[in-house]
């Protein structure tokens, strides 16, 4: 018959895999029956959900000679399973009294050509394998990876994106340092790390920062990175194939998984579902999870209140809008960077102290202007200067002069009185939350473009003279009460930073 993987579990808890010819000519010491009273145990050994996902789908072939025999659907299933539950099995048919001493796994050849190693099921490992190792060649940690197929979304991790490169600052402090804690590969502290923030403040810099570090500290994990998208796309793919056990196997299987830009599935109710369960199987076996999203888990819509509260459960750190400081780090940095695809360039000094005043809103953009300007300067061979600058930056300076809105007036007002977006907005109508909801108000009034009837939707769908009130009330306050027109102006400051 057709040879398979088999991976073995010995009686001294040794753990090996290795080749083997699989001839299917035993006899049956083990009956199924005994079989079925050995898995009831398992069941509660191993958990529900490693029980569903892991030991139900076993076939027991035979058990002979004081080895226990199975049929999995592919190498990487035998191996996970031996790694995991071996032992358990191993113990819990000694229990039920059969005399055996080591088992095996082999992989059943169903439809597959036999094409050596490579059966239909492993089609499974090999997408593991692309997931976990990305697909750059020039990442001083990463080892060379072939490209992979536009119809088999894997995660790229941007050989860019590492620690050495990120920029630490106030803002994104604390979540720098979750990062690192987690990239150390230690015992699961935290589970999951929640990062959130705005656009292009780097969150997925620092989710790539950690894979690659795990990656180097921890060569044996898992480490698996992909977008939520990527992952609605995989588990769509998966349900229209019939690959959903392939699918949860896949996912289950790994050690550290991470899912950006989580914000994507709300409102997608299976594949939230979906994403639901494997978060809880991944907790359960103690498997560390990151995720990211452009809010705080509360504040995302549509999505499900058990969701919401298992993304609670663990760290969750806000990686806060940049300070001018910070701004003009990265900006020191990235021009080091740059250099040298620009040997010429000379740069006048306060150009980028200019760049960390005026252009606020994220990173990218930051990084994006001076690419160009470099650019600009290099091709006209001037020396780059302020004036050059507003020249060459003019549409990026005049967005950005309109920068502030209304979401960030409204974060920065929560951080302030120290409230949720959702009491800030929500019906509540007790001072604690009236207040910095008028405060809010009003600074939305004045620092951005926005209308009243638009503001009033920005809160909770209030009517433009729910708006026109809260702005007067303010207005008033404002020259009466100096902590809230001390208040007023350090929320201006921090706005406009
Ligand atoms: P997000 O995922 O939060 O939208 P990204 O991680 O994609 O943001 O960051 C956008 C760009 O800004 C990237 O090129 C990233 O390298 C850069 N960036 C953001 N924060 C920092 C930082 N603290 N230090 C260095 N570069 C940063
Ligand atoms: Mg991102």
């Amino acid at each position: 018959m057709a040879a398979g993987t088999v991976a073995t579990v010995g009686v001294g808890w040794s753990l090996h895999s290795s080749w083997n010819e699989n001839d299917n000519a035993g006899q049956c010491d083990m009956t199924n029956e005994t079989w079925g009273l050995v898995r009831q145990e398992l069941l509660k050994t191993v958990g529900k959900n490693n029980y569903v996902n892991w030991i139900e789908p076993l076939e027991f072939d035979r058990l002979e000679d004081g080895v226990a025999t199975f049929n999995v659907t592919s190498t990487f299933v035998g191996n996970w399973v031996s790694r995991n539950f071996g032992d358990s099995i191993l113990n819990e048919i000694a229990k039920a009294g059969e005399p055996v001493r080591r088992i095996e796994f082999t992989v059943a050849k169903t439809r597959a050509p036999a094409r050596a190693a490579a059966d239909a099921t492993g089609a499974a490992d090999a997408e593991l394998d692309r997931m976990i190792k990305g697909t750059s060649t020039s990442a001083p940690e990463a080892p060379a990876v072939h490209a992979q197929d536009d119809d088999l979304p894997g995660a790229d991790l941007d050989p860019r994106f590492t620690f050495d490169s990120f920029v630490v600052g106030k803002p994104n402090e604390l979540a720098h340092a979750a990062g690192r804690r987690v990239a150390e590969g230690g015992p699961v502290t935290f589970n999951p790390l929640f990062l959130y923030g705005g656009v292009g403040l780097g969150k997925t810099h620092l989710m790539h920062a950690i894979a690659w570090e795990l990656r180097r500290r921890k060569p044996e994990l898992r480490v698996v990175y992909l977008s939520a998208e990527q992952f609605m796309y995989r588990f769509i793919q998966a349900l229209r194939g019939s690959q959903m056990i392939d699918f949860k196997q896949l996912f289950r299987s790994v050690d550290v998984l991470m899912v950006d830009d989580v914000q994507f599935i709300a409102g997608k109710d299976s594949t939230q579902e979906e994403f639901f369960h494997t978060f809880n199987a991944l907790v359960d076996q103690r498997s560390q999870i990151i995720i990211s999203a452009d809010r705080a888990p509360g504040e995302i819509e549509k999505m499900e209140a058990r969701i919401v509260s298992r993304l609670q459960s663990g760290l969750v750190v806000d990686v806060h809008p940049t300070t001018y400081e910070l701004r003009l780090g990265i900006l020191q940095q990235k021009a080091e960077q740059f250099r040298p695809q620009f040997p010429d360039l000379r740069l006048a000094d306060g150009v980028l102290e200019f760049l960390a005043h005026r252009i606020t809103s994220n990173v990218r953009v930051l990084e994006g202007a001076l690419m160009r300007l470099f650019a600009f300067g290099s091709l006209v061979g001037r020396p780059v200067d302020i004036p050059m600058t507003q020249e060459c930056l003019v549409d990026i300076l005049r967005q950005s002069d309109r920068k502030t809105t209304i979401d960030e007036i409204q974060r920065k007002v929560c951080d302030h009185y120290n409230i949720r977006i959702s009491d800030l907005v929500g019906p509540k109508r007790t001072r604690i939350f009236a207040r910095p909801r008028q405060i809010a108000m009003y600074l939305c009034k004045h620092m951005t473009q926005r209308s009243l009837p638009e503001i009033g939707r920005k809160f909770g769908g209030r009517d433009h003279t729910t708006i026109m009130h809260g702005v007067k009330k303010i207005e008033e306050l404002k020259s009466q009460d100096s902590q809230i027109a001390e208040d007023l102006e350090m929320l201006r400051r921090a706005l406009e930073a």
